[in-house]
């Protein structure tokens, strides 16, 4: 760990507790609706890239839910890198994650690139998620401090951690204890992969704050041969869960169909990680967590 860590923070002390919550040395654990993150399950969140039609998320909704994930992710507000790519539906989108909740009991995660969207976004979300580009939005962070609802903070592609945990920061002070950590990889020099996997960071996140991360391994990798490995990975390090891309037919997909699993994939990813996160759980009970800081405590 970085040594100028060490001794400089104390456990727990990057992300301020609220005021109600001072002085708690506890973990945070996000409730959503009766989904808890942080604490004792891991919590699966899968579903495509982009909400693209009424057919394709609510097939894949169906198709996540029986495989175990609790929670739908689809952006319904794409971050595109070029202005001709599919930019998603907006309210439409929204309103069909909705419908996909109502049917099969998924909470929903979805993104939200504009402070201006957020009280819009809050009525039909159950988790606010801020994509890696956002990460650094201040004002949007500041915003979703009060959007009374959990946010999903992705980790910067080029953010040190330091930095991923001052913006949850920013978005706890402003009144928001309701935050969830994303490690989805970061820019280095390799470009085997889209992105670097840093699995460290969840270890050192979870040591030096006190809220629950989860790995995305879809944007890490690039590729969907990649993902169930990666998200093994994630399961014996101590993660709290996963976002997972999972498309009906990827090789249609609007956006990211190569990093995306297929149903069938996504199930046997599922059910390949069930032993690992056996011996976690087990490992849990046995011993105290894995990581201790030096300095204060
Ligand atoms: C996404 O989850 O589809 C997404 C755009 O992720 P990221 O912000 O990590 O690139
Ligand atoms: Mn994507």
């Amino acid at each position: 760990m970085n040594p100028r860590w060490n001794g400089q923070f104390s456990c727990f002390d990057l992300v301020a507790r609220t005021a109600d919550k001072a002085g708690d040395r506890s973990r945070t654990v996000v409730q959503v609706r009766d989904i808890e993150i942080g604490g004792d399950d891991f919590v699966v969140m899968a579903g495509p890239c982009a909400v693209e039609s009424e057919t394709q998320i609510l097939q894949t909704a169906e198709a996540v839910a029986k495989a175990g994930a609790r929670i739908l992710r689809g952006g319904a507000y794409k971050p595109r890198s070029s202005p001709y790519s599919f930019q998603g539906l907006g309210v439409d989108g929204l309103k069909l994650l909705s419908k996909a909740r109502e049917e099969t009991g998924l909470a929903i995660v979805t993104e939200v690139m504009s402070e201006e969207d957020v009280d819009l976004i809050a009525e039909y979300a159950d988790i606010m998620q801020v994509g890696t580009r956002s990460m650094e939005n201040y004002a949007l962070l500041d915003a979703l401090g009060r959007c009374g609802r959990a946010v999903l903070l992705k980790r910067g592609m080029t953010a040190t951690l330091e930095e991923l945990l001052r913006s949850a920061q920013i978005i706890a002070v402003a009144g928001n204890p309701d935050i969830i950590l994303c490690e989805r990889g970061i820019r280095t020099f390799e470009t085997a992969t889209r992105n670097t996997l840093d699995i460290a960071a969840v270890p050192v996140l979870k040591t030096v704050s006190h809220l629950p991360v989860i790995v995305d391994p879809s944007h890490a990798a690039g590729v969907r041969s990649l993902v169930p490995v990666l998200a093994r990975a994630a399961s014996v390090v101590g993660a709290d869960g996963l976002l997972v891309e999972v498309h009906p037919s990827p090789e249609e997909a609007l956006s990211d169909g190569d990093q995306s699993l297929t149903f069938r994939e996504f199930r046997d990813m599922m059910n390949d990680l069930q032993p690992y996160l056996d011996i976690q759980r087990e490992g849990r009970e046995l011993r105290p967590p894995l990581l201790a800081v030096g300095g204060a405590d």
